[in-house]
């Protein structure tokens, strides 16, 4: 089963991770899934978990733990990512919920963790080029330092696992497409 990818991908806000993700699953045939996606779902269903995870989001909190890691785990089970992989997004966030996405997939249930590396500079001007209400220049300067510090452990975390490689971000679409799914190639030919 060369082709089954079974990835996480991180990467700032501005780092070009939603048109990427969903090149690589249509490549692999991995489901993208997203759990920022899947609350958002959620919360316009109107669902009580949707208006639970509501209030954290709203608050600008991560979801408690042990909820979003019994989202994974169902969603993990379900036949089209047993049968072709996946791609997670935004999971996981913290070190409890890495260490629990190892034990739901066992040690060498994870074939990469890829981080889609835009330096901050560059990621900023992106950013304040859309010119979004909400895009002033602290909030940007907010949300990037947030990412940074959630992020940085769980990185690290993966890192020591042997697990993770870096990507530079920084080019047209195709240019970062040939080195993520190179990059890819190469731990898939590793198993
Ligand atoms: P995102 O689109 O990935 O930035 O997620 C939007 C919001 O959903 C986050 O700010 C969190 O409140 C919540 N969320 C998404 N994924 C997770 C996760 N793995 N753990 C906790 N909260 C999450």
């Amino acid at each position: 089963m060369a082709g089954r990818l079974r990835a996480v991908i991180f990467g700032r806000q501005g780092a070009g991770k939603g048109t990427q993700s969903a090149r690589l699953s249509a490549h692999y045939g991995a489901p993208h899934i997203s759990t920022g996606d899947m609350l958002r779902a959620a919360v316009s269903e109107g669902t009580e978990f949707g208006r639970k995870a509501d209030e954290y989001m709203r608050g600008g909190n991560l979801v408690p733990d042990d909820v979003m890691i019994g989202v994974v785990r169902e969603r993990l089970a379900k036949p089209d990512a047993v049968e072709g992989g996946f791609l997670l997004d935004g999971f996981p966030r913290t070190l409890g919920q890495s260490e629990a996405l190892l034990d739901i997939t066992g040690d060498d249930g994870i074939d990469v963790v890829i981080d889609l590396d835009v330096p901050l500079d560059v990621v900023t001007a992106r950013m304040k080029g859309r010119g979004r209400a909400d895009d002033t220049d602290e909030a940007i300067a907010r949300r990037l330092e947030l990412y940074e510090k959630e992020t940085g452990p769980v990185l690290a975390w993966f890192e020591r696992r042997g697990k993770l490689v870096t990507v530079d971000g920084v080019g047209t679409e195709e240019e970062v497409f040939a080195r993520l799914s190179a990059a890819v190639d190469r731990r898939l030919g590793q198993r």
